[in-house]
């Protein structure tokens, strides 16, 4: 039947030159996926986490968190589904501290507060091993900048794999991998050797860059200038990931703007990661245009 061509199609996405291009969503609400057609898609690419919890009991509610990233799982089948931990702190506020711990984008924000509130990362890490089971499940952490940030995360992981074990409770080990948006961390990829993969974060990469925050009106014009340091970063590191031989991908807004896909694809990217509604645009610009960002020639 048509419909079955429309989506094989969809999903086996090439651009005009043919090179293979996968495009995954980002997911910041379990009520997306009821209208979205899992067959164009390659998977889901980022799940906010700390938007489907909604309150601070959830966050350290592990059958809650479990239920949730089974049902996400359940939905996708056995296409790779991308569970980020916990981004709090920066614009997203730590609802049950009257301090401001983590209230700035350069204080203790996403794997810093994790590793901070080790309780609290300890509970998703459980929840997540357990989940593991039922789906394809790769587990990011956000806003790493330290391979050492990475190193005692995938500790903590071994220790409660081990909890559960002992608790005959069944897991599974999932791939860790990071998300690239401080920009120490791009310069300094050749570190990240034991992460299983790489996404970039533009949102972040972009105010870290210009030092313009990215919810302040006032500076929005200087942020939205990010663009051009952000494409030589990019292309600068997507070289890194190849030579460590690691996949990487962008789950960043950028991906979802049409006019940056041929700088994006010109950096050499091959996996992007957006918000469902951008998914036929997107789409369609990448059939027109080459693997190297260039327009290609209608025959
Ligand atoms: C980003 O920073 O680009 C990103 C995808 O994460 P968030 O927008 O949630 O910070
Ligand atoms: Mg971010």
């Amino acid at each position: 039947p048509e419909d079955e061509a429309e989506q094989r199609y969809a999903a086996e996405l090439q651009t005009a030159d043919g090179a293979e291009i996968g495009l995954s969503i980002n997911v910041n609400d379990l009520s997306d996926l009821i209208s979205i057609d899992r067959e164009g898609i390659e998977g889901i690419g980022l799940l906010r986490t700390e938007f489907l919890m909604s309150s601070a009991s959830d966050m350290v509610n592990e059958e809650r968190q479990y239920g949730i990233y089974r049902q996400v799982l359940e939905w996708a089948g056995q296409k790779p589904v991308t569970i980020r931990m916990l981004d709090l702190g920066g614009d997203k506020q730590f609802h049950d501290s009257g301090e401001r711990e983590g209230g700035s984008f350069l204080g203790l924000r996403g794997i810093r507060l994790l590793l901070a509130r080790p309780e609290i990362l300890r509970i998703q890490a459980r929840a997540l091993l357990r989940s593991a089971t039922h789906g394809n499940l790769k587990v990011m952490l956000p806003m790493v900048t330290l391979p050492s940030e990475l190193e005692k995360t995938v500790r903590i992981f071994r220790e409660e794999s081990t909890l559960l074990e002992r608790r005959r409770v069944d897991y599974r080990m999932p791939p860790i991998g990071i998300m690239v948006e401080v920009p120490a961390t791009a310069l300094m990829l050749d570190t990240f050797g034991a992460a299983d993969f790489f996404s970039f974060g533009t949102n972040d990469l972009a105010q870290y860059l210009t030092a313009a925050a990215r919810d302040n009106a006032v500076v929005a014009d200087i942020y939205a200038h990010a663009a051009p340091a952000i494409f030589r970063l990019l292309e600068h590191t997507v070289h890194i990931a190849a030579t460590l031989g690691t996949p990487v991908s962008i789950c960043g807004d950028m991906a979802g703007e049409q006019e940056y896909i041929p700088a994006l694809l010109g950096c050499g990217l091959r996996h992007f990661s957006l918000a469902p509604a951008q998914l036929a645009v997107i789409r369609l610009r990448i059939m027109q245009l080459n693997a190297d960002g260039t327009m290609a020639v209608e025959k």
